[in-house]
């Protein structure tokens, strides 16, 4: 019988401090002796990304991307060595490798790079001599030797990224809390641990703010059906398996909550309301490589409208830039931005089959004196843009409301 191959990936919080690295070390260790094969990825210590892009904007606010992902893939580099070290001293053999060493080819899409293709070779030759490989997530290089990195949380996508390629038996993503919650545990404390999730509704949870996984990663792992075990590096349960179907005896509408702190709404005052007004503004920003979410155009009556849209937080100043330029072009009035925003979604596939789950979310928030800025829909959730003073309380309420807490 062929051996267990397995992807294990470690967040920063896993590998916040020597304690902390000693013991994903033991944990790997111990699958190592139960006779598995190891590819292990990791993030940067602790908060060394967050602490990495403040240092650049100190230096400079608009820092070039190509040398943000230069600075940002160190932190990763520092995590495979010092993790290949203490394997070391536990008696195995381990190496450790950017991703460039081991082939994660990327387009060149500075700070958002897209993987082309994994040449899986070197880390196969590491295997056969029966050592615990381990690679720097969250990176790769392009086909010029350039240095990029997959996007915040990026990790995630390289361990999915190489789970597929490898064919692995099990990809397990070990993190700070047990597994996927119906919300934030660190918001609801009575949140509950979902002992499976689909990939659509994972991929819906992450793209609006549920950072237990990357989104991009999940994009990935639905594609080619690459199921994830997402438990804690802490204890020993088992967590929440990410899977393409889940049968479920009583249809659930609503499976959790999201809360995002991470966008700003621009609004463009005074705009002529005539066709092409639109296109122009939203070509120009996508031309820039920023993404826009939520869009809103009040109805005009005077032939002048508004229109608000959220960008995330990392993209405003080149947003407002952009949007200021057009504003002038068009002859629009003010640009406005507000970072004092947060965005609250309810998500469920079974949301699709019922009537009423926006009526009540919307009741919900009137009924804690919440004021909605913004509402958008998807088929499988419902996203309102509120004050960020209120977001917390939102999340509780929605959660309670659609009957998500532990019961007793
Ligand atoms: P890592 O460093 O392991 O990559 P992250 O900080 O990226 O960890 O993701 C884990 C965090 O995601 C948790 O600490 C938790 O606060 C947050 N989180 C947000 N929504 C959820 C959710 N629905 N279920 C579990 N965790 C969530
Ligand atoms: N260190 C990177 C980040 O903080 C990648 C990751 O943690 O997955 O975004
Ligand atoms: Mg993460």
């Amino acid at each position: 019988m062929s051996r267990r191959l397995i992807v294990q990936k470690f967040g920063g919080s896993s590998l916040a401090n020597v304690k902390r690295i000693q013991s994903v070390a033991k944990r790997i260790v111990s699958y190592k002796k139960q006779g598995c094969d190891l590819v292990v990825v990791v993030s940067a210590l602790g908060d060394t990304t967050d602490e990495l892009v403040e240092l650049a904007h100190k230096i400079n606010p608009e820092p070039s991307e190509r040398e943000m992902d230069m600075l940002l893939s160190t932190g990763e580099q520092i995590s495979v060595a010092l993790l290949a070290m203490a394997i070391h001293k536990l008696g195995y053999e381990a190496i450790s490798f950017t991703g460039a060493q081991v082939g994660i080819i990327t387009d060149a899409s500075h700070t958002r790079a897209r993987i082309i293709r994994i040449n899986t070779d070197k880390i196969k030759e590491e295997l056969r001599k029966g050592r615990i490989v381990i690679v720097a997530g969250f990176q790769g290089v392009t086909l010029n030797q350039d240095i990029t990195t997959l996007g915040r949380g990026g990790s995630d996508l390289t361990a999915v990224a190489l789970a597929k390629e490898l064919k692995v038996d099990e990809c397990q993503i070990y993190t700070d809390v047990e597994g996927v919650y119906t919300a934030d545990p660190r918001i609801v404390p009575q949140a509950r641990k979902l002992k499976y999730i689909t990939f659509d509704e994972m991929l819906e949870m992450a793209s609006l703010g549920a950072q237990v996984m990357q989104a991009r990663s999940i994009e990935v792992a639905k594609k080619f059906n690459v199921t994830i075990h997402v438990r804690s590096s802490f204890n020993n349960k088992l967590g929440t398996m990410i899977v393409k179907e889940v049968k479920k005896m009583e249809e659930v509408v609503v499976s959790a909550v999201t809360l995002n702190k991470n966008e700003a709404k621009i609004t463009i005052c005074d705009v002529p309301d005539r066709p092409g007004i639109a296109a122009k503004l939203f070509k120009e920003l996508s031309s820039a490589g920023i993404n826009v979410d939520m869009i809103v155009q009040n109805v005009s009556h005077i032939r002048k409208t508004d229109i608000s849209f959220t960008v995330n937080k990392q993209d405003l100043l080149k947003t407002v830039k952009v949007t200021k330029k057009v504003a002038k072009e068009i002859r629009a009035g003010d640009v406005i931005q507000d970072e004092d925003i947060a965005r609250v979604s309810i998500v469920g596939v079974g949301m699709k089959s019922h009537p009423g789950v926006a009526a009540n979310m919307f009741d919900t928030l009137a009924k804690n004196k919440i004021n909605i800025e913004m509402i958008s829909t998807s088929d499988i959730s419902i996203s309102c843009i509120i004050k960020k003073k209120f977001a917390e309380i939102a999340v509780r309420a929605l959660h309670d409301k659609f009957g998500l807490s532990k019961k007793g």
